[in-house]
């Protein structure tokens, strides 16, 4: 059935890649003929306006509409009438693709390429932008999907859909397609088609203000339009008749190679469909297959055109040639149903999308797989892309330089301004920067200049986290227990030290056990050493689950305002971070957080609970059906646990019921002994099998094992001293709120109070009262860490002579 094109005996590899396109078939599409045929309506509707479209949209569809607007009714009514299984299958396909699409949204990056002088890189989305969607026979709402989900994760501002009214459904366009609108959210929907549609877009209308970029598919005419706009309005790539190559080997099987053939076929007679094939018995086996399928095939008609017509099988001696076939061929999309498949895949390098191995066939890019199916055509894959958020998004360089900067570039633009001729150039550098007699020479980026290490791009321009060090009377600022340890527990800290000090030669105990019976002892809800683990504080213990479940191409979930580190080592650890926000008053709805991790799938969901630094706890029932709703690991940060009020619950009672909770403690806070840096948490055995194989060995030197031991025998000792900063705290809400301000309730050894338009002016007359506190959380805000009775009374002074 189709025709072959036997290349075995040439040189394929050698050939070029042009000589090689030619031997291949490709339906033409001939865009400038239909451009002459546009130009007269687009300036019609330049000139016009709302009057020349309604002229053409009567003349070629038939409806004389005196507004484009689609009215949100309409919308509504569509998607009430949409089958609810269609509107179940777009939702679902929205989610993959909105998935796919930010995680695509590139990170502003900033540069140093000298000391004192930097370019960052900012992504800026376009204000507005149009989406065609075509109507005709067949309407396609996965169309609506592709190019609106782009635009949104791109972040621009208003997204318009046009698509081309219809006779019979009273002049509005198909109600698929309106549908769609409504459950992406689209509220503006024009009806109008064709080149006027795209005039429309691009030079604005009385109905329909102009847009930054248009992108979607349709005719030819669609298409000329386009074409005749660009440097008007930025458009995506020209769409011609869609095309499918599948590079296969004698093991793939024949009846996939076939249906996945005439899917593509069935979309348009012009439809180019190429097998490439190592074996010729395959593609005997592939020519049985497609006379069977298409007996029962739906558009048999379409099909056979499109497979008799600028379709092929091509059979190469070897793999290499299969692949410098396809390249050169260039498809839209490309399947590999042949061994290695995953590596081949890797070597391709022109295509608009590959899909690797048996189970990954086009349809599934069609609709489903979260990639985008507007794809580049006819050859176009050898130097474009599909759609991306990269079509909605622009890169702005924003330029920064010193002084001294500038001085060490002068040198190197006074020689590049005197060869280009630009006198000006150079004296608008000198004017600021006057040549000096004896002037340092121009600075250079060599490497190993100590300003420019070779720094992760991700991480260029980052600043270390962490409260500003600053010396103060009064320090509030960092949640430390203000009571230092006991006589008696330094004594025996001093003394547990000196016996591991004897040992000093050797290598700690690796596992801690030791110091996990004493944790597991302590938490009680009836866990042993192997449910616990302990490392350098819990900022650490986070650091290794993010390094077991979290990394490229994983993601994580939080819920802001939340402990900043969280994001920060999500980054650190190349892990995506998704925040969802807080309720207003800081807490959680269950729905709306079993919500976010249904509609993001998160690897790891953090949730911190007391959460700083808002100092809210979570109920229980949040944490349970969230562990409930999660197909990853759920992260429950208990860094404050004992300061709760009575009757609040840990999320260690729920350990037994959910294998991938894991609650995160330390004893920094509780224990006073954040000096010594202990963290530990509490989960399944096998979540702490998971961690040793990221953790460092002896990560927890014995002298830290040794202090966490004897700190943990004055456990009770130790919460009594709690229970006093708990009474301190409720103290201090009831008097921050009998002075008028607002207080979060507070489960944690801080509060967090405002509201205050300048909080820095306040934080800092506090500081120049002596009382340092923290700046952190919502705008708004100011948090401060509960001290000791004497610094707890200076706080308030302190308080009362800054705000009076
Ligand atoms: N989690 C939360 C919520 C915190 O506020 C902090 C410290 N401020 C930590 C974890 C980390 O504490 P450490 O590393 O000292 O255990």
């Amino acid at each position: 059935m189709l025709t072959r094109i036997d290349l075995r005996e040439r040189p394929v590899v050698q050939l070029g890649v042009r000589q090689l396109a030619e031997m291949l078939p490709r339906a033409e599409l001939d865009v400038e003929a239909a451009v002459a045929a546009v130009r007269p309506i687009c300036d019609d509707v330049r000139s016009r306006g709302a009057a020349a479209v309604r002229a053409y949209t009567a003349r070629f569809d038939g409806v004389d509409l005196p507004t484009t607007v689609v009215p949100r009714s309409a919308l509504a009514n569509a998607l009430a009438a949409l089958d609810p299984a269609v509107a179940a299958a777009l939702r679902e396909a929205a989610r993959r693709a909105r998935l796919v699409h930010e995680a695509q949204v590139p990170q502003d990056s900033v540069t140093y390429v000298a000391e004192g002088s930097s370019v960052t890189e900012r992504y800026v989305p376009v204000a507005r932008a149009g989406v065609y969607v075509p109507g005709g026979l067949v309407a396609y709402p996965s169309s609506v999907v592709m190019n609106v989900i782009p635009a949104e994760a791109a972040g621009v501002g208003q997204i318009v859909v046009t698509s081309p009214p219809q006779q019979d459904n009273d002049g509005l366009p198909h109600p698929v397609v309106l549908a769609a609108c409504e459950l992406l959210g689209i509220t503006e929907v024009h009806a109008a088609g064709g080149a006027q549609a795209i005039a429309m877009l691009g030079y604005g209308t009385r109905d329909c203000a102009a847009v930054d970029v248009v992108t979607g598919p349709g005719n030819v005419y669609v298409v000329a339009a386009k074409r005749l706009l660009r440097g008007v309005v930025a458009t995506d790539g020209e769409a011609g008749p869609t095309e499918v190559a599948i590079l296969a080997d004698g093991g793939a099987n024949p009846a996939y190679v076939a249906a996945d053939l005439i899917a593509q076929a069935e979309h348009d007679p012009l439809a180019a469909c190429l097998l490439i094939t190592t074996d010729a018995g395959l593609a005997d086996r592939v020519d049985a297959e497609l006379a069977t399928q298409l007996e029962s095939a739906r558009h048999a008609g379409r099909i056979k055109e499109a497979l008799t017509g600028q379709s092929a099988c091509v059979l190469v001696s070897d793999i290499d040639a299969a692949l410098a076939v396809s390249d050169a061929w260039a498809p839209e999309h490309l399947e590999i149903q042949a061994a290695g498949s995953a590596e081949l895949a890797s070597r391709v390098r022109n295509a608009g999308a590959v899909f690797v191995g048996p189970y990954a066939p086009v349809s599934l890019g069609d609709y489903l797989a979260g990639s985008n199916h507007v794809l580049p055509t006819g050859g176009t894959a050898r130097h474009s892309g599909g759609l991306s958020v990269l079509t909605f998004l622009r890169g702005i360089h924003v330029v920064n330089c010193a002084s001294d900067a500038l001085a060490g570039a002068a040198p190197h633009i006074d020689a590049l301004g005197a060869a280009e001729d630009l006198a000006a150039h150079v004296r608008a550098v000198r004017i600021r920067v006057p040549r000096s007699e004896g002037a340092a020479g121009p600075v250079s980026g060599a490497a190993g200049s100590r300003s420019d290490p070779p720094l992760r791009r991700d991480l260029r321009g980052r600043s270390p986290y962490g409260a500003p060090q600053i010396v103060a009377p009064v320090r509030l600022n960092t949640n430390e227990n203000p009571f230092r340890p006991s006589e008696s527990l330094v004594r025996d800290i001093a003394q547990a030290a000196a016996a591991a000090a004897e040992s000093l030669n050797r290598y700690p105990d690796r596992d801690a056990t030791g110091l996990r019976r004493d944790l597991a002892d302590y938490l009680g809800h009836g866990l042993s050493w192997e449910h616990t683990w302990a490392a350098n504080g819990s900022n650490e213990i986070i650091q290794q689950l993010y390094q077991a479940f979290g990394g490229p191409g994983r993601s994580a979930l939080g819920f802001e305002p939340s402990y900043s580190m969280h994001p920060i080592i999500a980054q650190a650890t190349s892990t995506r971070w998704i925040s969802e926000s807080r309720d207003e008053d800081f807490g959680l709805d269950t729905e709306r957080a079993v919500a976010a991790v249904a509609e993001t799938l998160p690897d790891l969901v953090f949730l911190t609970s007391p959460n700083n630094p808002t100092g809210t706890a979570l109920p229980l029932p949040v944490i349970e059906q969230v562990c409930a709703a999660a197909k990853g690991m759920v992260i429950v940060d208990e860094a404050y646990a004992e300061f709760a009020r009575d009757g609040r619950s840990t999320a260690l009672t729920l350990l037994p019921r959910f294998p991938r909770l894991v609650v995160v403690r330390t004893m920094s806070k509780a224990f006073a002994l954040a000096g010594a840096r202990v963290g530990y948490l509490a989960a399944d055995p096998a979540v702490v099998a998971a961690l040793q194989i990221v953790r460092l060995p002896y990560h927890l030197s014995a002298l830290t094992q040794a202090a966490a031991r004897a700190a943990l025998a004055h456990a009770g000792e130790l919460l009594s001293v709690v229970a006093t900063l708990r009474d301190e705290r409720d103290d201090l809400i009831r008097w921050l709120r009998a002075r008028g301000l607002a207080v979060a309730d507070s489960d944690a050894n801080f509060v967090l109070f405002g509201t205050f338009s300048d909080r820095r002016a306040v934080w800092q007359a506090l500081l120049d009262q002596g009382v340092l506190i923290r700046e952190v959380g919502p705008p708004e805000w100011l948090r401060v860490s509960i001290g000791s009775p004497a610094e707890n009374e200076a706080f308030r002074a302190a308080v009362e002579a800054v705000l009076g």
